[in-house]
């Protein structure tokens, strides 16, 4: 139940931007500095699916053939969500709105509870460098750690710091499987930020630059605008 504390005046930040763009790092630094939840929309799917929700085993047939859950589950699992205590000074949507449906029906039911999103974060990252980025990975089998060929090399090459496992290069990290991914993935979020910057809230920042950069000017960028409407779109 909302009880008026969060209202207008909490802070609603969607972050957007592609694979490897640096989201949840900007997220957990964000969240951090603003103290607002953050909200990844595939981490609160899977917590329902663990905790064995009605919710949580509805959003899993869907999850399951690697397809969006329908929106009107989404949305009601994300006002829940953002009923929560941690969210009482506002929350930094992550992975949700995914297409212009979730966007509208998410304006729609903010709208009626007397809120808006205040700002739409996107980190702009050219496809080649986010190939680059996402083939360049490579994983410990062992212990999940990861390392980027030139960016994060271990320090005897193709072995694991930890246990000197011979890291792999996942199917899914193969250039052509992460351009099918963009293909797919970019033309329904480039809508969402169209529809966004109709309303003047989008803020784009260079996502080459170093990570506390884009966080510095993140930060300096929200401060210096005032809150909901009168962004600029950058
Ligand atoms: P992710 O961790 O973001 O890859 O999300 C994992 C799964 O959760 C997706 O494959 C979808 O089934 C579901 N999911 C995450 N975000 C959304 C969303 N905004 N709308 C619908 N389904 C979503």
């Amino acid at each position: 139940m909302s009880d008026g504390s969060g209202g207008a005046s909490r802070r609603l930040l969607l972050l957007l931007g592609p694979v490897a763009a640096g989201k949840g790092t900007q997220a957990e630094a964000l969240s951090h500095r603003l103290n607002l939840a953050h909200l990844a929309s595939g981490d609160l799917f899977r917590q329902q699916v663990q905790s064995g929700s009605e919710l949580g085993r509805k959003a899993n047939e869907y999850m399951d053939r690697g397809e969006l859950v329908p929106d009107d589950l989404t949305i009601a699992m994300f006002m829940d969500r953002l009923d929560e205590p941690d969210a009482e000074r506002g929350a930094i949507l992550d992975g949700f709105p995914r297409t212009v449906g979730q966007a509208r029906a998410l304006d729609a039911t903010l709208s009626e509870r007397g809120e808006a999103l205040d700002r739409v974060i996107l980190i702009d990252v050219p496809d080649e460098e986010i190939v680059r980025r996402v083939a360049g990975r490579r994983v410990c089998p062992v212990d999940h750690r990861t390392y980027h060929v030139t960016d994060d090399p271990p320090s005897k090459p193709g072995r694991c710091d930890l246990d000197g496992t011979e890291l792999v290069h996942r199917d899914d990290d193969r250039p052509e499987v992460v351009r099918a991914r963009l293909e797919k993935q970019m033309p329904p979020m480039r809508e969402v930020v169209e529809h966004y910057r109709r309303s003047g809230i989008v803020e784009r920042f260079d996502g080459t630059q170093p990570i506390p950069a884009i966080t510095a000017e993140i930060l300096a960028r929200l401060d210096a605008q005032p809150a909901a409407g009168g962004g600029s779109d950058g």
